[in-house]
C-alpha cells in the first residue's frame, strides 16, 4: 500500500490496516511516542514505537523537525487524546534536523519571531492551520462563481496603463538601471525599454475585466496586485491577492447584493470545510485577548463572530447619513478621532469606519453613494451630480474589506471626468471604446483576499496570512 495521508487514518478509513505515512516529527517522548504531522490536517498521528526493535542511530535521529517515514497497523489507541495510532517497529529517517538547531522548539513562539523565519513558520500549528483555511477559500471563490455562471478572467499583472488611479504603483523595467537612456528634457526614455513604453505591475484587474464583462456578461479575477503605498499597517501588503467580479446590467444595489451573498458564502464555507483548523484558530484567539486589558477585549469569540457574520443581513448606509452619525458621535465630541468630522466630502479613515461597525451598528456596514471628490473616476455619477455610485463593506475588526462602484457608462461623462482629473484621453482609448460601442449599465468590486483571510482566521496582522509578506523594507525569502 503506497502512502496514506494522516487526515485519512484520523477519519478511521484504515483501522486494523498496515499503512505507511510520512510527515514530520512535531515530538517524540519517553523513546517510545511520535507525534507526526504531514500538514493534511491539524492534528498529529501517534505513533508507538517499539524502541526495543529499532537500532540506537535511529533512535536518535528521531528528532523534533526530523522527516521520517513508519510503517505500521491503525489500531484503535488507549491513550488519551487520541481515537487512532500506528505500532510500528519499522522507521526510516527520511532527513535529519538538529534538534539544537532547529529554530521551532516545540513551545509557543512569537508571530514576530515566526515572521523572521516564513520559512519554516508553516510548519506551526497556526500557520498549518492558516495555509488550510486559506487554501479552501481559494477553492470557495471559484466554486462560488462557476456555480453562477461566471467566467474567471486572467487579467495583465504588467500593466500599460498608467491610469488605474488606486494607488502608487511599481515601475517594472528592463533598463540598465546604471546607465539610463534619457530624453532630450533629461527624463528617463522609457521608448528604449521593453515593452517600449512605461509599465507598471497591475494595482487592480478592473478596467480589463469590464472589457471582460461587456462581452461575457458575469466575470471575476482573481490575481496578485501591487501597490507601492508605504503605509506600514496591520491591513496593507504592496503584493497581495484580489478577487474582482464584473457584471453587465448590475446596478448599484445589484453589486451590493452579490457582495453581502459573496462573502457570507466564503464565510459559512470556512464553516463547514474548515472546523479543526477554526476551532484551533478560535482558541488561538481567546488566549490572545485574555492577555489584553478588559475594556479592550473583543466582545465575540472568534467561531461566533463568523456564524454572526454569516446569519445576519448587512446594513446599509449612505456616506450622507454616515455622516451625520459621525459628526455626533462621543468620539468626535470628545475630539478621540484622529481626524474629526466636521463636514460633508470629509474622506472617512478607518477609525470612522470602524466605529460604524463595532460600536455604532454592532455589524458588517455597506456605505454607498460617496462624495464624487473621494473617488475613482470610473465610478458613476449620481444625478444630485456630487456624488457616485461606490459602496464599500466595511467589517469588524478589519474595516474595508470590499471597495466597488457601479461604473460610468455614459461615454460623454466618463469622457468629462477623465479630462476633470488630467488623464490624455488617448491612455484611455480601449477602455472609453467600450463606451462607444454597445455600452451597458455594470457593476463591480474588489474584495481584499488577505482582508478576508484575516477575517476568518482571527489574524490581526495581514503579515501573517500569506506565506511570504511583501512590506515596504520586507522583501525576504
Ligand atoms: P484602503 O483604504 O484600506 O487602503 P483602498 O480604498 O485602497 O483600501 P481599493 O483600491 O478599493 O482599496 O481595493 C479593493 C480592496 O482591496 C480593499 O477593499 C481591500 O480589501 C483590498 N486592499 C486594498 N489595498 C490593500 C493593501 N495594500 N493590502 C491588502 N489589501 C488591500
Ligand atoms: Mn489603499
Amino acid at each position: 500500500m503506497g502512502k496514506i495521508k494522516i487526515k485519512d487514518i484520523l477519519n478511521g478509513k484504515y483501522l486494523q490496516q498496515e499503512v505507511t505515512v510520512k510527515g514530520w516529527v512535531r515530538t517524540f517522548r519517553s523513546n517510545r511516542f511520535i507525534a507526526l504531522n504531514d500538514g493534511s490536517c491539524l492534528t498529529n498521528l501517534q505513533i508507538v514505537v517499539d524502541f526495543e526493535a529499532l537500532d540506537e542511530q535511529t533512535l536518535k535521529q528521531i528528532t523534533t523537525g526530523a522527516s521520517i517515514a513508519a510503517r505500521g497497523v491503525v489500531v484503535e489507541s488507549l491513550g488519551k487524546g487520541q481515537a487512532y495510532e500506528i505500532q510500528t517497529s519499522e522507521i526510516e529517517i527520511i532527513g535529519v534536523s538538529d534538534p539544537e538547531k532547529y529554530p521551532l522548539q516545540p513551545k509557543k513562539h512569537s508571530l514576530e519571531f515566526l515572521r523572521e523565519i516564513a520559512h519554516l513558520r508553516v510548519r506551526t500549528n497556526t500557520f498549518g492551520a492558516i495555509y488550510r483555511v486559506r487554501h479552501n477559500l481559494i477553492y470557495a471563490v471559484h466554486k462560488y462563481f462557476h456555480e453562477k455562471g461566471f467566467f474567471n478572467v486572467h487579467t495583465p499583472i504588467i500593466t500599460g496603463s498608467d491610469a488605474e488611479g488606486a494607488g502608487e504603483m511599481f515601475t517594472v523595467s528592463a533598463l540598465d538601471l546604471d546607465h539610463l537612456p534619457r530624453t532630450d528634457d533629461g527624463q528617463v526614455d522609457f521608448s528604449a525599454d521593453f515593452f517600449g513604453k512605461h509599465t507598471n505591475l497591475t494595482v487592480s484587474g478592473q478596467l480589463e475585466g469590464e472589457t471582460a464583462a461587456l462581452a461575457l456578461t458575469e466575470i471575476y479575477t482573481f490575481g496578485p496586485t501591487f501597490r507601492a503605498e508605504n503605509s506600514n499597517t496591520s491591513r496593507h501588503l504592496a503584493e497581495f491577492w484580489m478577487i474582482e467580479p464584473e457584471m453587465a446590467f448590475y446596478d448599484l444595489h445589484d453589486n451590493m447584493d452579490l457582495a453581502e451573498e459573496f462573502v457570507k458564502y466564503l464565510v459559512s464555507f470556512a464553516l463547514e470545510n474548515c472546523m479543526d483548523d477554526l476551532t484551533f484558530l478560535n482558541q488561538r484567539l481567546a488566549d490572545e485577548e485574555k492577555q489584553k486589558p478588559q475594556h479592550q477585549r473583543q466582545e465575540m469569540g472568534l467561531l461566533a463572530q463568523l456564524r454572526f457574520v454569516a446569519d445576519n443581513e448587512f446594513v446599509r448606509l449612505t456616506y450622507t447619513e454616515a455622516i451625520d452619525i459621525l459628526r455626533n458621535a462621543k468620539p468626535n465630541k470628545k475630539k478621540k478621532f484622529a481626524y474629526l468630522i466636521d463636514e460633508w466630502g470629509a474622506d472617512l479613515q478607518s477609525e470612522h469606519e470602524r466605529y460604524l461597525v463595532e460600536k455604532h451598528f454592532k455589524k458588517p456596514v455597506i456605505l454607498y453613494n460617496y462624495p464624487a471628490s473621494i473617488k475613482a473616476f470610473y465610478m458613476r455619477l449620481n444625478q444630485d451630480g456630487k456624488t457616485v455610485a461606490a459602496m464599500d463593506v466595511l467589517f469588524p475588526g478589519i474595516g474595508e474589506i470590499i471597495g466597488g462602484s457601479q461604473r460610468e457608462e455614459r461615454y460623454d461623462v466618463l469622457v468629462e471626468k477623465i479630462k476633470a482629473i488630467g488623464i490624455a484621453e488617448k491612455d484611455l482609448w480601449w477602455y472609453l471604446d467600450t463606451r462607444r460601442f454597445g455600452t451597458a449599465p455594470h457593476s463591480g468590486f474588489g474584495l481584499g483576499f488577505e482582508r478576508l483571510v484575516q477575517f476568518i482566521t482571527g489574524m490581526g496582522n495581514i503579515r501573517d496570512v500569506i506565506p511570504f509578506p511583501r512590506t515596504p523594507g520586507n522583501a525576504e525569502f
